[in-house]
């Protein structure tokens, strides 16, 4: 069986946020309860056998579930899968959620990598966002990861909010980086249809900032963390040198194989195949409850999709992708034409046979994806 990575997808979050359209709610203790024991019986289903390489507990919110049900969880794994060449094992956090020996208690079953979604450092940006804590427990919770032994961790930022611009993105990006996170990941807002900050922007209660200054936010960005000694590896994510890449993202992009566990997870076979569980948290349970499989749907990519993924992914981290390689692969080609124009405008470079993209060519991958396709 090939090196695969582990994802358990945790649907529960103190507070919905304003903008939030990933599967999650409002917690619920008797819920909690039905997932405890469902994810559990998925892990038994999917992962026996499995060589696992990165594990990530995502969400929602995974640090909500205490470090004892976590033990359970990584004891229950290495009982079925081989989980000694795991060397990243992140969990995702939000300030203001765990007490610092909750964090302390997360290190010591075993997680080396904590993720802390700290989304911005403005009272009034946090406002917008629906965001549960305030600017200093979010520099408190970086320092109690620290206290507790936590030497890999990163924070997300959002930029592109409502009411944000260009002065209040730079002081965001300025306080992240006095508090030093091995990893940045910088994500511009995106306002999903049937979020209240969605309504709230199409009734022009709030305006987003305009595209133009977005792109300049992004740039900002990319100038303030690459001067402060973070390498810009991914469109969106900034790490202080190379052994702070996300090794668990890593595997999403240069297509390694995974396993997702919970509802709405996603899985992989490295090949061709993914497929994905139901979102419905109540019918995810009752599924497991009953020993049948909560995957919903699949896909099967055909060569043109395989080629059309390895580009986009390729144009958006800095490894960028190989042309031999997507030759032997797939038996395609990119369109040399559409590549020197890439090359003149300064988008990607070239290093013998791989394609480089720059921080200007990360920001228009799709597009240039589509136009290298012969
Ligand atoms: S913390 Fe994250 S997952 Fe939870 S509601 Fe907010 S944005 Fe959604």
């Amino acid at each position: 069986m090939k090196p695969a990575g582990l994802y358990v997808h945790v649907p529960f979050c103190l507070k919905k946020c304003s903008y939030c359209s990933f599967c999650s709610i409002e917690h619920d203790p008797g819920m909690e309860t039905g997932y405890r024991a469902a994810v559990l019986s998925e892990l038994k289903q999917k992962t026996r056998g499995a060589d696992l390489r990165t594990f990530y507990a995502g969400g929602g919110t995974p640090s909500l579930l205490p470090p004892e049900y976590w033990r359970t969880f990584l004891n229950e794994l290495g009982s079925i899968a081989d989980i000694n060449a795991i060397n990243e094992l992140t969990i995702e956090t939000n300030p203001g959620i765990v007490l610092p020996e909750g964090i302390q208690g997360l290190r010591q079953v075993g997680f080396n990598r904590l993720s802390i979604g700290i989304q911005s450092f403005s009272p009034e940006e946090l406002k917008v966002l629906g965001r549960i804590h305030s600017p200093d427990q979010a520099s408190e919770a970086l320092i109690e990861a620290r206290s507790a032994g936590f030497d890999n961790i990163g924070i997300d930022l959002i930029y592109g909010i409502p009411g944000q611009d260009l002065h209040r993105w730079e002081n965001n990006l300025k306080a992240a980086v006095q508090l030093m996170p091995e990893h940045i990941s910088c994500y511009e807002l995106s306002l999903e249809p049937g979020t209240p900050l969605h309504d709230a922007v199409a009734g022009g209660e709030v305006i987003k900032p305009k595209e133009e200054i977005c792109i300049e936010m992004y740039f900002l960005a990319h100038s303030i963390l690459t001067d402060a000694g973070y390498l810009h590896y991914e469109v969106s994510n900034y790490a202080l040198g190379t052994d702070f890449i996300s090794k668990h993202n890593t595997s999403y992009w240069d297509r390694t194989p995974y396993f997702g566990l919970g509802p709405s997870a996603h899985s992989f076979n490295g090949g061709f195949v993914r497929s994905w569980n139901t979102s419905d948290i109540s019918n995810y349970i009752t599924i497991l409850s009953l020993g049948n499989s909560p995957i919903v749907n699949s896909e099967s990519l055909s060569v043109d999709d395989m080629v059309m993924e390895m580009l986009m992914l390729g144009l958006r981290w800095q490894l960028g992708f190989d042309m031999e390689h997507l030759l032997e692969a797939t038996g395609h080609t990119v369109n040399a034409e559409h590549l020197d124009r890439m090359i003149a405008a300064g988008r990607v470079t070239l290093d013998g046979s791989s394609v480089i993209p720059t921080a200007l060519g990360m920001l228009y991958a799709d597009g240039d994806a589509v136009g290298l396709i012969n």
